[in-house]
């Protein structure tokens, strides 16, 4: 686990108004920030310049005290966790969550990828559930199976890009449920973009408000969200 520590962060695309405005954001190890703001404010590109998906035009990203600029994605050991988390369909759930520790050849024996799976698993409550395949699962628990390959790769910190958007409303706070005790649970920094605005309040220790790239406030839901 890590801190992130954003510093007069800038993405420029072309010569227009920039994506990211001079963001300087540290985000404390274990805490869970949510980023909210319009579409278009700069979210997804922010939380693509920490994956590393995206080339920072100035500024530091720095993760625990490295500075991670110019590193590879794989290499930055964080976790994302998209909003179509497409599953394999022809693999077991226990595959499924395996599969990320798998690609990475002869990193990991037969054993610790058990036992990692296993750990994922249980914590997801799906250990029931390990040989079954995608398409008998329900809608949440695939949602968890797709948590589950993040969690399994135990990474430094978690980035989640609107991942209950195209999700009912009763499986969204199942979600958001699971979510909250999972992140308390695994005491993981946390990054989660998000336009839900319970989301937004239920969920994160601090919330962060971008628009047209500039960071405008930093609070706590509370004082964010039921000032008189
Ligand atoms: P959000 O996630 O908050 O909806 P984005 O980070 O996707 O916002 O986009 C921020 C701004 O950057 C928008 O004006 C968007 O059009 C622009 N943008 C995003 N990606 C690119 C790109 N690859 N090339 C050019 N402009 C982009
Ligand atoms: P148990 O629940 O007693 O572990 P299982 O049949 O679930 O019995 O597991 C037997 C072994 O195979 C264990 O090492 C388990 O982790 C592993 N295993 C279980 N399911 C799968 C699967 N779908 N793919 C690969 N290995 C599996």
């Amino acid at each position: 686990m890590a801190s992130i520590t954003m510093d007069h962060i800038v993405k420029q695309y072309g010569d227009g108004f920039p994506a990211v405005n001079d963001v300087s954001l540290a985000i404390d190890d274990g805490e869970f920030v949510i980023l909210v703001g319009p579409s278009g404010c700069g979210k997804s590109t922010l939380l693509r310049m920490i994956v590393g998906l995206e080339d920072i035009t100035s500024g530091t990203m720095r993760i625990g005290d490295e500075v991670v600029n110019d590193k590879a994605p794989r290499d930055r050991d964080l976790a994302m966790v998209f909003q179509n988390y497409a599953l394999y369909p022809h693999l077991t759930v226990y595959e499924n969550i395996a599969f990320p520790l798998r690609l990475q050849k002869g990193h990991f024996s037969n054993e610790e990828i058990d036992q990692r799976v296993r750990r994922a698993s249980s914590l997801l409550e799906l250990d029931e559930h390990l040989n079954r395949k995608p398409a008998n699962l329900s809608g949440g628990q695939r949602q968890r199976v797709a948590m589950g390959r993040a969690i399994v790769r135990e990474a430094r910190a978690f980035l989640f890009d609107e991942p209950l958007s195209n999700l009912d409303a009763k499986l969204r706070g199942q979600m958001r449920t699971e979510i909250a005790r999972l992140q308390r649970n695994l005491g993981i920094t946390t990054v989660y973009v998000t336009h839900d605005q319970t989301e937004a309040m239920t969920l994160g220790d601090r919330v962060a408000v971008l628009r047209r790239g500039i960071l405008q406030q930093v609070a706590s839901p509370r004082a964010l969200y039921e000032q008189p």
